[in-house]
């Protein structure tokens, strides 16, 4: 199994790192292996760092096409998350708002309930966009004050905060366990007790 993390710019090597230690927890036999040119991974991270370069960056290489076309999971955390929506990669039924906190509230931490999750996760919102919208297949996974902060389209994950930034891996798994289940996880009625 590789695990791609998109490696243009950003937090590359913190997703490598909890991308390794979920693939043991979960005891699943693969590698964390950064994409600069070549996609074939079983699924892809895009990570946070600044949407305007990665974009730039990954138009220049051509993979920027290549990523709009993938069939495989896709999670994109904060400037991923931004990359995802209808007006980028268009990977996901939603309307994305960059830097949507403002400036006074520019990063700040706070606990968030996420669909299928016991217990509430910590996320990190660093200049965070929020999920203006959601249409079509695209559901609501968590709020923060009433916005969308995270998203799921069948096999693509979108969220505003940093998951790689803590200890907790279960975001990571959650991604990961969509390689399995696919379409009909989100029936699963074990969920609840796994996250
Ligand atoms: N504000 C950044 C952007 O829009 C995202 C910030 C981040 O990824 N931490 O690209």
């Amino acid at each position: 199994m590789r695990i791609g993390v998109l490696a243009v710019q950003g937090d590359v090597s913190e997703h490598l790192s909890i991308v390794e230690k979920t693939l043991k927890e979960m005891k699943i036999k693969g590698n964390a292996v950064p994409v600069k040119k070549d996609l074939d991974v079983d699924v892809l991270i895009i990570p946070g760092g600044e949407s305007t370069t990665i974009s730039k960056i990954m138009k220049k290489t051509g993979l920027f096409d290549e990523i709009k076309k993938l069939d495989i999971p896709v999670m994109g955390t904060c400037a991923g998350c931004v990359l995802m929506d209808r007006k980028h990669l268009g990977l996901m039924n939603m309307g994305v708002k960059r830097n949507a906190f403002g400036r006074q509230k520019e990063s700040f931490e706070a606990d968030i309930k996420i669909k299928w999750f016991r217990k509430d996760y910590h996320g990190v919102f660093i200049r965070a966009p929020i999920i203006t919208h959601v249409y079509g297949e695209c559901r609501t996974l968590a709020r923060f004050e009433n916005r969308i902060v995270m998203a799921q389209e069948d096999n693509k994950i979108a969220l505003s905060f940093h998951p790689e930034l803590t200890n907790d891996t279960r975001i990571h798994r959650y991604f990961l366990s969509l390689i399995k289940n696919r379409r009909d996880h989100t029936n699963c009625t074990k969920f609840r007790t796994i996250f």
